[in-house]
């Protein structure tokens, strides 16, 4: 389907592709009329060339490195592994043999028992789609048994006596829901979940992760942790190489935007689309609910930017961009709360986000600045 606000000139003419030269032009790169054609293939380029590091070395046959795809049944990480099982079938048919092997997990965040009777039915669909690679899926509570992780600085509530003997599902439950905030709850998630897969990927001797995440997602992660005070975490959570965990995180769709990526899952052959599964767009979300987290609020706002301002979404994920951006809000808040109370409640961030595009405009004056 062709992305609205493109390629018909105004006379009614077909507009021809600026990349081949051949085919009717129905999409757009950036602000370039391409064909389906053309579109797709850009899309798969720009993943497949941050798969660089894991290329075939030498002619010898040697053991394929492993590497953990976590699978959320969303456009990105399924237009991941629909663009590497292409590559690796590439490989198959030149070389009989392949550089590394995908080993998919699905984490289930849901626990009723409907819910993950469902997913596991989709997962089928995925294995008879793609079945070169290994499948598991794995629930969220599993989190609950990781010795690696260090319980007392989440600063989880503690159980009661009668809760800490309940089976996980429900003890998860109880924890994420006697959190304080909702931005809290999507933070312990987040964490739990990241951890269970680094977890996941270490017991069955992964070299890597592939994360599906896009520019997009990357650029409101950089601005969401820097608002929280972690900066600190930025480099292994949105760039490639080693992390604190002893494997090694990559984003391979790192250079493309999300509604890139939802275009391009839908134009694949055959079809992705009875495999995914399209959350509510976070533009939907009601902006008064106090139910609404930071980090719903940047995938808002990143959403709407995205449409007209990709350079800008790019330029986020800059960390002294970021730090600028984040820096100029806080002051701002500060002086305009004269003397009271500084308030950062969540629907405050949502005025304030507006005003970061005009900031990043602001800030590449700082790529020649010290510091
Ligand atoms: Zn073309």
């Amino acid at each position: 389907m062709a992305d609205p606000g493109i390629p018909v000139a105004s006379n009614g003419t077909h507009i021809i592709c600026k990349r081949c030269n051949v085919e009717t032009a129905t999409q757009l790169i950036r602000s370039e009329k391409v064909c389906s054609k053309c579109f797709c293939q850009y899309v798969t380029t720009k993943a497949i060339k941050r798969m660089e590091t894991y290329r075939m070395r030498g002619s010898h046959k040697v053991v394929a490195r492993k590497l953990l795809l976590p699978l959320s049944f969303g456009p990105c990480s399924t237009s991941l592994l629909h663009i590497l099982d292409g590559h690796l079938q590439g490989q198959f048919d030149r070389m009989n043999r392949a550089a590394y092997e995908l080993f998919v997990v699905h984490v289930d965040q849901y626990v009723d028992e409907k819910d993950r009777k469902s997913s596991e039915t989709l997962l089928e669909k995925y294995k008879t789609r793609f079945p070169r690679h290994t499948y598991i899926s794995i629930g969220l509570e599993e989190a609950l048994n990781l010795e690696s992780i260090d319980w007392k600085s989440l600063n989880l509530p503690n159980l009661s006596e009668e809760d800490a003997v309940k089976p996980a599902t429900e003890r998860l439950q109880k924890m994420i829901g006697s959190m304080p905030s909702p931005t809290s709850r999507t933070d312990i998630l987040t964490t739990l979940l990241n951890r269970l897969l680094v977890d996941v990927g270490k017991k069955n001797e992964c070299e890597g992760m592939l994360f599906g995440e896009s520019t997009t997602r990357l650029a409101e992660k950089t601005l969401t942790e820097t608002a929280k005070g972690r900066g600190f975490s930025l480099p292994w959570q949105v760039s490639d190489g080693n992390s604190p965990y002893g494997i090694a995180f990559n984003y391979p769709l790192r250079d493309l935007l999300k509604k890139e990526l939802v275009t391009f899952s839908s134009l694949a052959t055959p079809s992705l689309e009875d495999l995914i599964i399209l959350q509510e767009s976070s533009a939907n979300i009601s902006t008064s609910s106090k139910d609404t987290t930071i980090d719903d609020l940047m995938a808002q706002y990143f959403e709407s930017v995205e449409k007209d301002y990709p350079s800008i979404v790019a330029n986020v994920m800059k960390q002294r961009i970021a730090v600028y951006v984040v820096s100029r809000l806080k002051r701002e808040q500060m002086a305009s709360t004269d003397g009271e109370e500084t308030k950062t409640r969540y629907h405050g961030w949502q005025e304030q986000s507006t005003k970061i595009v005009f900031y990043v405009m602001d800030a590449p004056d700082l790529s020649t600045a010290e510091g």
